[in-house]
This record gives C-alpha cells, structure tokens and sequence, in this order.
C-alpha cells in the first residue's frame, strides 16, 4: 500500500497554555500527545490531530514563551490547511470572527485563511463529500463540522524547480495545477495532507525562523524500508543527504535541508501514539522517552502550567 502525503507540520509558538487553549478548544483538534521536545527538554512538544492521531492530521508545536516573533519571506512554509467539510463554511466563518477570516476561492475551493495568537498563518479549505468522515469532537464543535486533517502547506520559495523536483521523485507527488503564481503538487489517491503548493517568490528576503513560524514539514513512509529508500534517492538523484535516522519514540525521522531552505522530515507511520498510553487517554499525562524518565521530576518542574 502506497502512503504518501503529509506526515506532521511543526511550527514554533509562544505561551504553551494559550496554544494548547486555541488548538484544543478553538479549532477542537484532539491534544494526541504531550511530552517535551527530546532535543531541548526544558521545553514542551505538544502533538495535536484528529481522533486517532494519524499521519496527515498532526499539527505540532514547539511552545517557547520568549521566543521573538519570526519573520516571513522565503525558504519557509508559509501556510498550513485544514480540511472541513464544504457544509461548514458558515460555522466556521462565524467561529473564527475574531481571528480575522478571510474568504477566498483557490483551485475551485472556498479558502477560510487566519492566524493563530502567535500570528501563525492557516487555513480551512472546504471539501465536498467528507462529512462522512471520522470526526473528534471537541466541546462546542459538533462532529459534523470538525476538522478533518490537512488540507495542504504551501511553501514560499526563491525558486521552485528543484524543491517540485524532490516532491514527484521523492514523495510521490505530481504538478497537477496551477494558479496566480502557485503550483500545486499532488500526492495521487492521497486524500488526507495529499497537497504541497509551491510559490515561486524570487528575490523576497529569506524568512527568519520565530514565534508563528513552521520549524519544518514532515513526510510519510510506511515503515523504514520506504524510508531508506527516500533516502537513497535524494542523495542519487538530487545530492541532498539525511541526517541519521533518530527514534522520535511516535515514529522514526530523519531530516534534510531541502534546496528551497526548507527543512524536511521523512516520518514512518509506525509505531504511532498509543506506543505509550491508551487510545482513550492520549495527550493527558505528560509523556517521557525512557531516557529522559530519570529525570522526569526535574523537567516536570521546569515546564509551565497547561491548565
Ligand atoms: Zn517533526
């Protein structure tokens, strides 16, 4: 079975409770995980997506109170789209009054697009025929009108050739549109994070990682035989080399630096979120790889309040 598309997107925020408040009550995505990030654990990863927390619904954030604001502009991605159904539009539209929505058609769909508190830029794109779909829902967010996973990133690039390049050789993607300045990549018979749309914007200033900013994007492989396969073929075919592979206890990655700056993740789909706690409770204790359980009570105190 081929799984391509989007396996998480990972941004920075500021204060870790007001985005756990705006994700998890807000927009009603499910907290699947929360645990720290393995390489600073001082700090929080917090792991949001649907029900089950499947690839192609994970939205994850580095919270970091003091970080400063990041910059937009090239090498980054710019936007993050979720998918609800088409039926949905007035709900939303009306939920998210405050965040300042704006209404736009792309490729034939209604776009929502707003910015979460740390001026992060999102998206709801409105998709006929998946109200059937599995839905988590979240308080005052009836299932009907839930969020259904990613829609699409765009990334903001100096040039797209090269990165459109490594999308079809690499990911299994394909150009299949294009419109004002974007082409769009599609990952065939991928319906969930099954889009990537380029914009070409030579010359903008490159982008400065911060507050609201993407860390980098997240692809999927089955398991690590497609992995390594990934691998090989951007170091054959496009020169580009990957980091070792490190265990991100959920799934295994390892990371590039893609030719549009860009950095990339290649995710397995195994082993999952219910490694270490059940389905039913995900996301409400806070979670440690073995080797950082020794020192769980001095990392507990350091991290902030959530609620
Ligand atoms: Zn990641």
């Amino acid at each position: 079975m081929t799984r391509n598309g989007i396996h998480h997107v990972t941004a920075i925020a500021g204060s870790a409770r007001r985005n756990l408040d705006f994700y998890a009550r807000t927009l009603g995505l499910r907290l699947v995980k929360r645990t720290v990030n393995f390489d600073d654990p001082g700090s929080y990863h917090l792991y949001y997506g649907d029900a089950a927390g499947q690839p192609g619904t994970i939205l994850t954030f580095f919270p970091w109170e003091h970080a400063a604001p990041g910059r937009a502009g090239a090498g980054e991605l710019q936007e993050t789209v979720f998918r609800i159904p088409e039926g949905s539009v007035g709900f939303w539209t009306h939920r998210l009054i405050e965040q300042g929505i704006e209404r736009s058609q792309r490729f034939g769909e209604t776009v929502l697009s707003f910015r979460d508190p740390d001026g992060m830029r999102l998206a709801l794109a409105a998709v006929p025929g998946i109200e059937a779909e599995p839905a988590w829902a979240a308080g005052d967010i009836p299932a009907e009108h839930a969020i259904r996973g990613f829609h699409s990133v765009s990334l903001m690039l100096e040039d797209i050739a090269a990165t459109g390049a490594v999308l079809s050789d690499v990911f299994g993607f394909a150009a299949a549109a294009s419109e004002g300045g974007v082409t769009r990549f599609r990952a065939e018979g991928t319906a969930i994070g099954g889009i990537v749309d380029l914009r070409g914007v030579g010359g903008f200033l490159p982008a400065r990682l911060g507050r609201g900013s993407v860390h980098h994007l997240a692809f999927r492989a089955a398991d690590d035989a497609v992995q390594a396969e990934m691998v090989r073929k951007l170091a054959a075919n496009h020169g580009l080399r990957t980091t070792e592979q490190k265990d991100r206890n959920y799934f295994r990655s390892v990371y590039f630096r893609e030719p549009g700056h860009v950095l990339f993740e290649i995710a397995t789909d195994d082993p999952g979120f219910a490694v270490d706690e059940p389905d039913a409770s995900l996301g409400e204790a806070l979670k440690l790889p073995d080797f950082l359980e020794p020192q769980r009570a001095a990392i507990e105190s350091v991290l902030p309040e959530l609620a």
